[in-house]
């Protein structure tokens, strides 16, 4: 209708018109690049946080199964096995993944699945508490069995569990704590 009025030709706005037009198709594309970027990302953010929301799943499965292997150490023994906090060798005699391989259950359950390669290369994933060796289950006091590794250095290596670690305890139970177990105990 301006054109009409004006009496500027479709050949002038088209020329205009085509520009700007140009310009607000190139600024679109640029926005919908920009969404489908952002939610792309943000879907890949969303996978991300699942499989460490399994992993942290798996780990805590984990410590369970070990939990009822070592009861059945201690029904076959008697008593709890002696192991070290962490072994010199991944299958040194008193390694956890060394009694958990001896009793047929698969090395992978001594292995956290969040874990790093170099750890799990090495074998030691979760810290045992010595103070439990030759002890039996169901006559100590509540306490810490098994702790993940990264709980030996706190300020060196990052929590692996969106920001904690998971414990296992001498009454069969996991949970999830944000300092190490020991440094729990320290303070009650
Ligand atoms: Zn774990």
């Amino acid at each position: 209708m301006i054109s009409a009025r004006t009496g500027y030709g479709d050949g002038a706005r088209g020329r205009f018109g085509g520009e700007a037009s140009r310009g607000y198709l190139e600024v679109r594309w640029i926005v919908l690049a920009a969404v489908v970027l952002v939610l792309g990302a943000t879907g890949a953010a969303a996978r991300w946080t699942l499989v460490r929301l399994q992993r942290a799943r798996e780990c805590e499965q984990h410590l369970h199964q070990i939990y009822l292997a070592l009861e059945w150490y201690q029904a076959q023994h008697g008593e709890l096995p002696h192991l070290a906090m962490y072994p010199a060798e991944k299958y040194a005699p008193d390694s956890l993944i060394r009694c958990l391989k001896d009793m047929g259950f698969p090395e992978e359950l001594a292995l956290c699945p969040e874990s790093a390669r170099l750890i799990r290369e090495r074998g030691v994933s979760y810290l045992w508490n010595p103070r439990l060796n030759g002890l039996r289950l169901g006559s100590v006091p509540r306490t810490w069995m098994l702790v993940e590794i990264n709980a030996l250095e706190p300020q060196t290596y990052p929590k692996p569990h969106f920001g904690a670690y998971q414990v296992l305890f001498t009454d069969g139970t996991v949970r999830r704590t944000k300092r190490p177990p020991w440094a729990l105990a320290a303070e009650k």
